[in-house]
């Protein structure tokens, strides 16, 4: 088994198992750029270090032997104090992990070894900071000196394997004592016989930590680094950055040992980082850092005050037109913008590392674009370069990076941007403050559709309670307003109108501000910018619609959602869920005593009391619609949700019972803003009896599970007016609309079809009413009706479906509820954190699709759905849909559009164009 490739035994090709270092600093070997020689320990090899907890056979003698061909191309010898080679040991896995794992310089120094450095150079002083410095460096990160594993591995003998947070660094200490004997303050003015001092401090603390001397022969030396650094694979550092960023965690690192080369011999020298592009605007020009007199890790440390890399022009001329030239070379050969790292040693350039940079959004956005411009890349790769998710981040109001910021909590970031306010406690001051113009935050422990009307005036949301498929998440994301949930440490209290977090307490009027984007909660007002979508954003996206196959379309609810989805480019409403229109304020109380009026004519008259609203919002939506299909959904959610609760009710009888009792003329007033108050004296039994009536018929409604009760077609079945004032608003709209020349395209779905007796009742209901209304006005109007796939039977039976819908859309958020037994209100906030964090689930299930488990029950609906009627139209309107990973699964699964808040249309677009040109290359690949 080969498990050592010297680097010209390599190319860029060969990342799986040299490591991205490793491909990189082949591919620069090869193409003939000064690369210190070395070689790569592959990551097969680290995993089977991992398995046998040993080196495998072979690998220590074939290391041994690419060290004797380095020695022989640099001829210098390792530990040879008359000629020394010295080696850098680096980690560096498939996937770059900056900063996450280890690495260790000036290896193969002992005491001989440093005097003979010092002959060599004819420079003391740089081989004693170079002695001290490989001590630290070796015994900080292969011995864990300075950390709390050290302790533990000094206490039980134990090999320290964890590279924690640092504690008390007794190098640092050492230095500290050093420095203050020798009274000066920088490392700098230390002396030579200080820096001897120095060595002998850190051989000590070595000694004190682990009670054995600090290895002397540069083969054990070597052979303890290369375990460190496959060690470091899995410290936690390491494992929590994979699981942030999806890196599968059997990848293994390999391990580059390169000879070292100097920047801290002397003022000629020095080292440095550099992009080829500026890695935050993308500008087109070299961008980084680099220092004089230094070693690698000075110029990320931050320790040092760098340098712009243009000063280096004018420090080091003939070198800065050789880099700049190197860097042009490398970036043209990769055909992206690269990150370099690069030492230079008495005058001489070296390269040490290229590979792709990390950029943001915007810089990928623009390079991305700039680079089809300048004939690199084609226009399906630079849709290919941008990562959806990350777009995101573009589309709303951002906080200003440069502002300082106090943080005091943090919670889920369940909808992107950022948002300052006054701190409002409920939904009836958020409307009346917002109304008045000023700017608010709604903070609840969780809200219901009673909160609407008050997120509708917030500029953002706060709750303590809830997960990303939470009401407030939801209904955020839908109006594209910021929106922090499931925020533990905050304690909301409602009665006392504010909240504390961190130790601080805001109140009611007090202004924060929460970031949406990750989650945080901030103390006061930060200042926001506004994004504007670019020239070259536009741009990309236009290729992206070339090349996706999905259709993109929106959840809305309200004309201006709809016009603000059409403007992001949406080519149709998936679901506009009408219950919210039921909220708004002049209709809740016809809306509650409709639903608590006995079966009858009483009930009809108050439910087609309902009518003209409806059939205006409608109007609304179609027309912002016109040409395009707007998908609109019969009443969904159990109408307990329309009522006070049975708790708050409950305490206002109690109260009056007690007032009368007590004879009281007057009560304490009303239990919740907004509620009617409470008159006294004769009044007060005839309230009493009234709110007695109330809470017996709200009891009568409640349910020990309302997500699983009486709600979505069951509704319309049991209560048959609803649904035929709904369908009656719908069509009447559209006829509406057609007289006025417009062309409106409404789609009726049905929710939480289960049964094809169920959608058979409500399609015949449905279909005679529609008949009525368009022969009662002599205009037609094509309407279409579908369903929902949105609870397993529905999925298990959608062949039988099929037969009477014209399409489905899978209504995720409830099918995943459904599937896996979680509630999407809770679980996010009681056990998902846990499971996600110890990997029980890979993925929040509401997020992104389960491919697996709901997925699954979707590839069979979809089939057999297809299977019965070629030709059904098929969507996603769950929350998955603006979700870039379940956008490609959608794809893949041959549905016609995924629908998603307006403000998430340009990442669908992208997503769905990535998965479509994937799709394409994949074919390609195998045709081949
Ligand atoms: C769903 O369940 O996925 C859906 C879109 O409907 P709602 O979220 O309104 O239940
Ligand atoms: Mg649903």
């Amino acid at each position: 088994m080969k498990w050592v490739y010297l680097f010209e035994e390599g190319n860029k090709d060969m990342r799986d198992l040299l490591g991205g270092k490793g491909a990189g600093v082949a591919e620069m070997t090869r193409a003939g750029l000064p690369v210190p020689p070395g070689f790569t320990i592959t990551t097969a090899c680290c995993n089977a270090y991992y398995r046998d907890d040993a080196f495998p056979e072979g690998m220590w003698e074939q290391a041994l032997a690419a060290l004797a061909e380095i020695e022989a191309r640099t001829g210098k010898r390792f530990g040879d104090p008359a000629n020394p080679l010295l080696v850098s040991v680096r980690s560096g896995a498939k996937f770059s992990m900056p900063g996450m794992m280890d690495t260790i310089l000036n290896l193969g120094i002992n005491a001989e070894v440093a005097a003979g450095l010092a002959r060599l150079t004819g420079d003391e002083r740089f081989a004693l900071d170079a002695h001290r410095r490989f001590i630290q460096m070796f015994g900080r990160t292969a011995k864990g000196i300075g950390t709390r594993q050290a302790e533990t591995a000094a206490a039980t003998g134990a090999m320290a394997d964890e590279g924690a947070a640092p504690d008390e660094n007794p190098f640092e200490s050492a230095l500290d004592a050093r420095k203050r004997a020798a009274g000066v303050e920088n490392d700098a003015d230390l002396t030579v016989e200080d820096l001897a001092k120095l060595v002998e401090d850190y051989r000590q603390v070595y000694r004190d930590a682990l009670g054995e001397d600090f290895p002397e022969d540069p083969r054990a030396q070597l052979e303890e680094a290369i375990r460190a650094v496959f060690r470091s694979w899995m410290n936690p550092r390491a494992i929590a950055y994979r699981k942030s960023e999806r890196i599968p965690d059997d990848l293994g690192t390999a391990v580059n040992v390169q000879s070292m080369v100097f920047g801290n011999m002397g003022q000629d020298s020095g080292t440095g980082v550099a992009f080829t592009r500026d890695p935050i605007t993308g500008e087109r020009k070299l961008y980084g850092d680099y220092l004089l007199g230094a070693q690698g890790e000075d110029v990320v440390a931050g320790i040092r005050r760098t340098e712009r890399i243009d000063a280096l022009e004018r420090d080091m001329p003939r070198v800065y037109a050789q880099f700049e030239e190197i860097a042009a070379r490398l970036e043209k050969h990769y055909r992206d913008v690269q990150d370099l790292e690069f030492t230079i040693e008495r005058g001489k350039l070296w390269m040490l590392q290229t590979r792709a940079a990390k950029r943001t959004a915007e810089a990928a956005i623009n390079i991305a674009v700039d680079m089809v411009g300048e004939g690199l890349i084609e226009a399906s790769e630079a849709v290919l370069r941008v990562e959806p998710r990350q777009v995101e981040t573009l589309l709303h109001r951002r906080l200003d990076p440069d502002a300082e910021v106090v943080e005091i909590g943090r919670g889920v970031p369940a909808s992107p941007g950022a948002a300052t306010g006054a701190a409002v406690f409920d939904a009836d001051t958020a409307e009346v403050r917002g109304r008045a113009g000023e700017a608010v935050i709604l903070v609840r422990v969780a809200t219901d559709p009673d909160d609407v009307h008050g997120m509708i005036a917030a500029q953002g949301v706060l709750t303590s309670s809830g997960g990303t498929a939470s009401h407030a998440a939801l209904v955020a994301r839908m109006m594209g307003k910021p929106c922090v949930v499931g925020a533990d440490e905050v304690e909301v209290d409602l009665r006392l109108r504010h909240f504390t977090a961190g130790g601080v307490t805001v109140s009611e009027g007090e202004v924060f501000t929460i970031d949406g984007t990750t989650g945080r909660i901030l103390r006061g007002a930060v200042p926001t910018i506004e994004p504007e979508p670019s020239e070259r954003f536009l741009k990309l996206l236009g290729w992206a619609d070339a090349a996706r196959r999905l259709r993109v379309w929106a959840n809305a609810d309200y004309p201006r959602d709809a016009l603000k989805a059409r403007e992001n480019g949406a080519e149709g409403i998936g679901l506009c869920r009408t219950e919210h229109m039921f909220m708004e304020q002049e209709r809740l109380p016809i809306v509650q005593e409709m639903i608590l009026a006995p079966e009858g004519d009483e009930r009809r008259r108050l439910t087609f009391e309902l009518l003209p609203f409806q059939r205006s919002d409608f109007e609304g939506i179609l027309e912002a619609m016109d040409g395009l299909p707007v998908v609109i959904r019969l009443i969904d959610p159990p109408l307990h949700e329309f009522l006070p609760s049975y708790e708050e009710t409950l305490v206002e009888v109690t109260r009056l019972e007690a007032g009368l009792a007590a004879g009281e003329a007057t009560s304490s007033g009303p239990a919740r803003p907004g509620g009617e108050a409470i008159p006294g004296g004769a009044d007060l039994a005839a309230q009493l009896a009234a709110k007695r009536e109330l809470l017996a018929a709200i009891g009568g409604m409640r349910e020990a599970n309302p997500m699983l009760g009486l709600r979505g077609c069951r509704l319309g079945i049991t209560r048959p007016e609803i649904t035929e004032m709904q369908v009656t608003a719908i069509v009447e709209a559209a006829i509406a609309i057609k007289r006025r020349g417009g062309d409106p395209h409404p789609e009726i779905m049905v929710p939480l079809v289960g049964t094809v007796a169920e959608i058979r009742v409500v399609r015949t209901q449905l279909e005679a009413v529609a008949r009525q209304v368009m022969e009662r006005a002599g205009v037609e109007v094509d309407y279409k009706f579908g369903t929902m796939i949105e609870v397993p039977r529905g999925a298990l039976v959608a062949g039988e479906i099929a037969e009477h819908t014209e399409f489905f859309s899978f209504g995720t958020n409830d099918l995943t509820q459904t599937v896996f037994g979680y509630s999407r209100d809770d679980a996010e906030g009681k056990f998902l954190v846990h499971y996600l964090e110890s990997g029980i689930l890979p993925d929040n299930p509401f997020q992104t699709i389960d491919r697996e488990g709901v997925g699954r029950l979707m590839r069979m609906a979809v089939e057999e759905g297809r299977k019965a009627r070629p030709g059904l139209k098929i969507g996603i309107c769950g929350e998955h849909g603006g979700d870039p990973r379940s956008v490609e699964f959608c794809h893949q699964l041959g549905l016609d559009y995924v629908s998603c808040s307006p403000f998430r249309i340009p990442v669908a677009r992208l997503a769905a164009a990535q998965a479509a040109i994937q799709e394409a290359a994949a074919s390609a690949e195998r045709d081949r």
